[in-house]
């Protein structure tokens, strides 16, 4: 049996849908987030739908928290990088970078927090920013 599986992203979570027999069943993954399901679906649409709906009563809810994660995460990036930690602020503007340069998962404004050292966006996934960035 072969399943056709497809992945999306919506804020930082993965979504993945896949037809199982006759209806599509789909899952949400964060590496910061619980993981979240919904099933018996008659299109692939209406599954990441019904992820999209879940992702965001799940940041709504756990927004804070996340946040948090992803800082200390970062922190704890900058401590094993021996990088200058001025700790972080609050996004005020919409994201400008519309993918982390360093895992390539798009940034997502709900919960994309600044390095307070160079001023970047804290990546959600991998916790990268401008501070590992040897692009130039
Ligand atoms: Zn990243
Ligand atoms: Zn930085």
């Amino acid at each position: 049996m072969t399943t056709q599986r497809t992945r999306i992203y919506f804020h930082g979570y993965e979504l993945i849908t896949g037809k199982i027999s006759e209806s599509y069943d789909g899952r949400a993954y964060h590496w910061f987030a619980k993981r979240i399901e919904t099933r018996g679906h008659p299109s692939e649409e209406s599954a990441q739908a019904a992820l999209r709906e879940k992702v965001l009563e799940d940041v709504a809810r756990n927004q804070a928290t996340y946040i948090q994660k992803i800082s200390e995460k970062h922190q704890e990036r900058m401590r094993n990088g021996n990088k200058p930690y001025n700790g972080w602020t609050v996004s005020d503007f919409f994201a400008r970078e519309s993918h982390c340069f360093e895992c390539k998962r798009p940034v997502s404004n709900l919960y994309d927090i600044v390095c307070g050292s160079c001023k970047w966006i804290i990546c959600n996934n991998c916790a990268a920013c401008g501070c590992f960035y040897n692009g130039l």
